[in-house]
């Protein structure tokens, strides 16, 4: 009885464990996924996913891609070491190879272990370089969850009751469900209106994703970030820009989120995709703004260990060699097309509403597709259950990314309200599964 009790116990704890990763990564069902290749994954029964989620996830290059792969095998077997203790050249050449990247002066690159790592240290870089408390954030952001970047998250089913000093939560210029549309610049009064009377006139910085991820893929609105960059920078702080997701060519017509606004941040943090499902982040600043750190000292243990750096090194170069980039803004433009054609035909298939009608057990609910979005391969379709009014479908949702898995296919989930698919498939996607993707959402929302 002892073990049985001990069975229970461990079965509860991963069912615990199960529910709160499920929860956090908005993933309906339970996969099983032991092989990948590529932009497809393979569950333990050898069935094959077509995956329009893993870009951002992990991925960018594409699931074991071969010669990032050997990269980080050849690194291993040479040595694997702390990054604190001696130099190694793959770091140094990482390093190189990132602030190649960067435009201005954005040349000091400090490795970290995740996104959350690396927001924490831009954050702390900014108290420490303007000499200033107070953070300033966008309502729906998602920066992280250790203490300062859970402060700077600011969506209550991503923040735990915790203490919160010295952050502001900007109103969001998302231009879907926003007050003012896409004017950027009126969203950008409410940065200057909080200076002005929430803060002493001064502020250590400013964060912001250029396309909010976790937040269901929502571009700023255009004119947003040079008005409120000035704000700031009157202010005496530093703007950040978290490329945690939106960064890596994902968004194909730039490399970098923030370049579609004609912004140069002062502090640029990277992650996620940028070791192609490696731990690898780093935040790159001027060298006069990363002197503050040479006053103590500071290191992570095994921020860009080698192996890592190698392994992101390979991945700049995959990305150059096979123009993946160029990839994300021609397919991505294609699957945004027909995402958008999509939206139409569903808009016009039934006769009455003017939706798709889903049989839950409550009765039938009308949804339809409210808003197609993003750029390149960093995709978002919202579901509604009334194009007015905007009422959030999530229910049909999750219904929905559960079919589209029977189907072979795997998307990610987002917004708010959970009702925004989340389409940032490897950069390896091709216009084929573009169709296949799009084709498999057609059909699961027609029989629905
Ligand atoms: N920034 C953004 C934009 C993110 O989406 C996330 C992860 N949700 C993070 C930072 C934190 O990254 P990590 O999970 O690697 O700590």
């Amino acid at each position: 009885s002892r073990k049985l009790l001990q069975k229970f116990l461990v079965s509860t704890v991963v069912l615990i464990w199960s529910l709160t990763v499920m929860m956090i990564y908005n993933c309906c069902g339970q996969l099983n996924l032991v092989d990948g290749k590529m932009q497809y994954l393979f569950d333990e029964n050898g069935r094959r996913y077509l995956d329009a989620f893993g870009g951002i996830a992990t991925v960018c290059c594409g699931h074991c891609h071969p010669e990032v792969m050997d990269a980080i095998v050849n690194q291993t077997k040479r040595l694997q070491h702390s990054t604190v203790l001696y130099l190694n050249n793959a770091i140094a050449d990482f390093a190189e190879a990132l602030a190649s990247k960067l435009p201005g002066d954005l040349k000091v690159v400090f490795f970290t272990n995740s996104g959350t790592e690396a927001n924490e240290l831009a954050m702390m870089i900014a108290h420490l370089y303007t000499g200033c408390h107070d953070i300033i954030s966008l309502r729906n952001g998602n920066h992280g969850n250790a203490a300062a970047t859970l402060g700077a998250t600011a969506q209550c089913n991503y923040k735990f009751n915790v203490i919160q000093t010295g952050v502001h939560h900007v109103l969001n210029p998302d231009q879907y469900r926003g007050v003012f549309g896409s004017d950027g610049i009126i969203y950008a009064r409410d940065v200057e209106n909080l200076i002005a009377y929430g803060t002493c006139g001064r502020v250590a910085g400013f964060i912001a994703e250029a396309i909010q991820g976790v937040g269901g893929i929502l571009e700023l609105a255009p004119g947003y970030l040079p008005a409120v960059y000035g704000s700031i920078r009157k202010a005496g702080g530093l703007c950040i820009a978290d490329e945690v997701q939106s960064g890596f060519a994902l968004s194909g017509s730039h490399f970098w989120g923030f370049e579609a606004h004609g912004v140069v941040p002062d502090i640029v943090t990277m992650a996620k995709g940028i070791g192609n499902g490696i731990p690898i982040g780093a935040v790159i600043t001027t060298p006069k703004i990363a002197k503050v750190l040479t006053h103590r000292t500071y290191f992570i243990t095994f921020g860009g260990n080698p192996v890592c750096t190698a392994g992101g090194l390979a991945v700049l170069n995959v990305l150059e060699k096979e123009k993946l980039q160029q990839n994300a803004y021609s397919v991505g433009s294609y699957l945004k097309e027909r995402l958008t054609v999509l939206k139409e035909k569903h808009e016009s298939n039934s006769s009455e509403t003017l939706s798709v009608t889903f049989m839950a057990d409550s009765g039938s609910i009308d949804f339809v597709i409210g808003d197609v979005r993003g750029r390149g391969l960093m995709l978002g379709v919202e579901l509604v259950t009334d194009r007015e009014l905007k009422t959030p479908a999530t229910v049909e949702t999750l219904h929905i990314m559960d079919q589209l898995k029977e189907l072979g296919v795997l998307i990610g989930k987002g917004g708010f309200h959970g009702n925004v698919f989340r389409i940032t498939p490897p950069l390896c996607f091709t216009k084929e599964d573009a169709d296949f993707l799009v084709g498999a959402m057609d059909f699961t929302m027609s029989k629905m």
